[in-house]
């Protein structure tokens, strides 16, 4: 068993972690959240000082922060994971951020010889408690085989979608398909009640014809088709639609840099943004059809 530091002990981080702890690894963990750390180290993880510590004498280390500048300030820097790690140190970073900053640091990385990949993950709380997240890995081969053992201990599929920065270029895009076809669904069920259909039976319908999607057969924006869907319980997340909006934006900052246009991923990103707008952001991403039916 390995020794793993671990930053970032939130919604996410707090079960990956313990998912670690459970397959019999040492941790050593920070956050700045005292109540973060204490959750952990009641179950054994040891607390260390400050955000550097965690890379010191330990075989990996996990991130899950925030966005791309919470990573940068944790991992650059003379105070920084990669000054303070031994050469060799394998970094996952689990965070969703933005392409250029998990290229910056993973280059920065290989450049001091450490092994580093960048591995969002999908599945949300609940796939990390369980343990079955999946990630979307980006980095080299050598790192990717460093990171393997740890990322198959949370998480159940894990791919290895290219270089460095590939797995956030992989969320990115997956996320925003989400976004997207989560409107369509919506609007198509909206329309449906406006024009007399019962919801039950558009739902049969279009479960087994060409619009059928996993925003419609596993996460339905209304009430009954599927009982599991955060619809049957008044939109309790599940994702929210800041957590949606998020991954919309960074979408829209990576088409701006490719120069990629992506005119409907630009109008999801500004439906989510009406609704934090107007303080319904921390429903579930779902909730958008409340938005279309002008209850919201
Ligand atoms: P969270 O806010 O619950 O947790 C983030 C944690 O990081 C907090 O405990 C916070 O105190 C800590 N933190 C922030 N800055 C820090 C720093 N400088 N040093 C040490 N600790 C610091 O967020 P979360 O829901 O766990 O999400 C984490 C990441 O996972 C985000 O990038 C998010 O987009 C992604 N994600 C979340 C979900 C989800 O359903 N929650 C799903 C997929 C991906």
């Amino acid at each position: 068993m390995a020794t793993v530091g671990f930053i970032g002990l939130g919604n996410m981080g707090g079960p990956m972690a313990r998912n670690l702890v459970k397959a019999g690894h040492t941790l050593k963990v920070f956050d700045l959240s005292e109540q973060a750390v204490a959750g952990l180290v009641a179950l054994g993880a040891q607390r260390v000082a400050k955000a550097a510590d965690v890379a010191r004498d330990v075989d990996a280390v996990v991130t899950m922060l925030p966005a791309g500048a919470h990573v940068k300030s944790v991992y650059l820097g003379p105070e920084g994971l990669l000054a303070a790690a031994a050469k060799g140190t394998i970094f996952i970073d689990s965070s969703t951020i933005d392409v250029p900053s998990a290229r910056i640091v993973i280059a920065e990385a290989d450049e001091k010889g450490m092994r580093m990949v960048d591995a969002p993950v999908s599945g949300g709380v609940g796939g990390a408690e369980a343990g079955t997240l999946t990630f979307m890995v980006g980095g080299s081969e050598a790192a990717y085989a460093g990171a393997e053992p740890f990322l198959k201990q949370m998480g159940k599929n894990i791919f290895h979608a290219g270089s460095a920065g590939n797995g956030q270029v992989a969320k990115v895009c997956n996320n925003m398909i989400l976004g997207i076809s989560m409107i369509a669904v919506s609007e198509a069920f909206v329309l449906g009640e406006q024009l007399g259909i019962d919801p039950q039976v558009l739902f049969n319908i279009s479960s087994v014809s060409s619009g059928q999607c996993w925003s419609m057969t596993t996460y339905c924006p209304v009430p009954g088709p599927v009982p599991t869907s955060p619809a049957n319980r008044d939109y309790l997340p599940g994702f929210t639609a800041a957590m949606m909006l998020k991954d919309l934006r960074l979408a829209q900052e990576a088409a701006q840099s490719s120069k990629t246009p992506i005119p409907m991923g630009g109008m999801a990103a500004q439906l989510y943004a009406l609704m934090e707008a107007n303080g319904n952001d921390q429903i579930d991403f779902s909730g958008i059809v409340k938005l279309i039916r002008g209850e919201i």
